[in-house]
């Protein structure tokens, strides 16, 4: 079994909100329009597809100015919601959890400075899961040739010139 993603970018869908269900199942059909023209090692993987696929509204989270107040503190999806271009999503999580419960298990966290260890633990992970948000944002333009740089226009359209 091979299970693969499919990206559809909707560049001016960004920052508009979005009508839809964020995950719903869709004939195959649905998919495979974006694809017209690919080459046939493309084709072929899609058209081994099931009869339905399953569809992601990638949703990102920006840059939030803060993760948490007092006692409470959120971490993964919640503080970083990312597009899927560098894989990392999962990866911050994880290093969310683990920076976190190191923090409160450390012998200078008591009940009453948890929020001072809230914010060391905000102060390390938001400014750096903020940069991978912008990273995976940069790295996906690039892949689809709609970074700033391309103008429209692909890498062989510009050797032409
Ligand atoms: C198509 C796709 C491909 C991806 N590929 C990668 C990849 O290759 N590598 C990578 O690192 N990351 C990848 N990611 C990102 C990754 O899935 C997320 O970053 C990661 O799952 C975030 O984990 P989380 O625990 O913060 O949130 P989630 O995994 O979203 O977990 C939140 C949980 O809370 C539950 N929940 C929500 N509301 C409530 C409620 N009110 N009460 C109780 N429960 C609730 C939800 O059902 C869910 O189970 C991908 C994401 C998508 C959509």
């Amino acid at each position: 079994m091979i299970n693969f993603l499919t990206f559809y970018t909707v560049p001016d869908g960004e920052g508009m909100p979005f009508p839809g269900k964020w995950v719903k199942d869709a004939p195959k059909e649905e998919a495979l329009v974006h694809y017209v023209g690919w080459e046939p090692d493309v084709q072929e993987i899609l058209q081994a597809l099931e009869p339905t696929v399953l569809c992601w509204a990638v949703h990102v989270m920006g840059s939030i100015p803060f993760a948490g107040h007092e006692h409470v503190t959120i971490i993964g999806d919640a503080m970083h919601a990312m597009t899927l271009h560098v894989s990392a999503g999962t990866g911050q999580a994880m290093e969310d959890a683990c920076m976190l419960g190191h923090l409160l298990v450390h012998d200078l966290t008591m009940r009453d400075t948890v929020p001072a260890t809230m914010q060391i633990y905000e102060d390390r992970r938001l400014a750096f899961a903020n940069a991978v948000i912008a990273a995976a944002c940069k790295t996906g333009l690039m892949y689809e040739f709609n970074g700033p740089e391309y103008n429209g226009m692909l890498p062989m359209d510009a050797d032409a010139l």
